[in-house]
């Protein structure tokens, strides 16, 4: 990646969230929010011309760090909660364990302390064309994928198939947050609104005239996301395969929540990350696994139920690879709540 300085910007701090979406209305297309900036301010040092505004509207003081947890109402985290506050949460350790296991693998600890809930989220892919500034990326304002067309797609391309762009959503939290059943709190222009993650992160689309995969408008602030309180005996785990343990983004990840009725899953979502422009259910792998009890020859059959539609990438590097490693993730996923 280049690594140029960060160009000057303008730094606005919002008093309110109703202050940060009309600083962001005024703004347009120059402001974007930021809550621990560690995405954005890499974004700005690489020159990505068309993510780099002219203005941030910081967010991180607006008492939206919290965690609050009751049985009758569930999880509520606040957007601009830092990973390592939700991966060390008592209530979250306990209850919703492959939210906690997600957020502790997400990047070095420093980038844990810095980056918020929301942020991991709604983050930018990682595609290597991208982050180095490529003109002619859909994502930098161009007509075209280079990774979809024969380049170097290894590590951070779909092997589920790809619309304009053929990058994955990286992030380690979002596949969690879709097997818990999590919906998240936005506010516009027009008020508040609550989505499911399916409705915040859709796949690529164009939104505001941008190719990306989440669905919030550019004036738009995500101030919390609520997990139901789970039934009685619901295990949850969370597995990252990823080339460097010390931090790196995966290369493949599961995350599976399920009810049980004694030794059998009564009711189960298992979710695949990292390997689509969404974190993707594996519905017919859950279809399989509801009424069974986890033994290793069901979970194998599970692993490749998940992975019987992908296709990978054949042109250039191709990174069929990868389907091995998110068997192997939703293995260790299963095993995680097998005992
Ligand atoms: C060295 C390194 C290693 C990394 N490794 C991993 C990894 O292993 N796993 C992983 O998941 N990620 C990884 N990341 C990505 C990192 O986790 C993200 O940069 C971070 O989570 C973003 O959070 P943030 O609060 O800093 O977001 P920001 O940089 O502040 O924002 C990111 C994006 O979200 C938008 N945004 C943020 N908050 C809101 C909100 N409340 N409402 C609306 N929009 C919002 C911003 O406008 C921006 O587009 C890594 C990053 C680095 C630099
Ligand atoms: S995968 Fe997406 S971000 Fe990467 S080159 Fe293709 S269009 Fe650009």
């Amino acid at each position: 990646m280049s690594t140029s300085e960060v160009p000057k910007f303008g730094y606005l701090q919002a008093s309110s969230v109703g202050d940060a979406v009309s600083l962001l209305t005024k703004y347009g297309d120059q402001a974007k929010v930021i809550g621990g900036a560690t995405d954005v301010l890499t974004q700005m040092k690489n020159g990505i011309t068309a993510l780099t505004p002219q203005y941030v509207v910081d967010i991180s003081s607006l008492g939206l760090d919290y965690v609050r947890y009751s049985d009758s109402d569930g999880l509520r985290i606040g957007a601009t909660t830092s990973l390592t506050t939700v991966s060390a949460d008592p209530n979250v350790t306990s209850v919703f364990a492959a939210l906690a296991q997600a957020a502790g693998l997400v990047g070095s600890p420093q980038i844990r302390n810095q980056a918020t809930i929301a942020g991991d989220v709604l983050q930018e892919t990682w595609c290597w064309y991208l982050r180095n500034s490529y003109p002619g990326c859909w994502r930098n304002g161009g007509n075209l994928c280079y990774a979809a067309l024969g380049g170097d797609n290894r590590y951070y391309h779909s092997i589920f198939g790809g619309n304009l762009c053929y990058a994955v959503h990286s992030g380690d939290v979002a596949p969690a947050l879709f097997a818990l059943g999590a919906e998240a709190t936005v506010s516009g222009p027009m008020g508040q609104r609550t989505v499911t993650m399916d409705q915040l992160l859709p796949g690529v689309s164009i939104v505001d005239g941008r190719v990306k995969e989440n669905s919030l408008a550019y004036n738009d602030v995500l101030t919390e996301f609520h997990i139901p309180a789970p039934a009685s005996g619901t295990k949850s785990a969370f597995y990252k395969v990823r080339d460097r343990g010390a931090f790196d983004f995966a290369l493949a990840s599961a995350a599976v929540s399920a009810e049980f009725s004694g030794s059998a899953l009564s009711s189960v979502r298992l979710v695949l990350g990292a390997v689509a422009n969404k974190p993707l259910r594996a519905t017919s792998a859950e279809g399989y696994l509801t009424g069974k009890t986890l033994s290793e020859s069901v979970i194998s059959q599970a692993a490749d139920d998940a992975l019987s539609g992908a296709t990978p990438l054949t042109e250039g590097t191709g990174n069929s690879f990868r389907v091995l490693l998110a068997k192997g993730a939703v293995k260790y996923a299963l095993r995680g709540i097998s005992s």
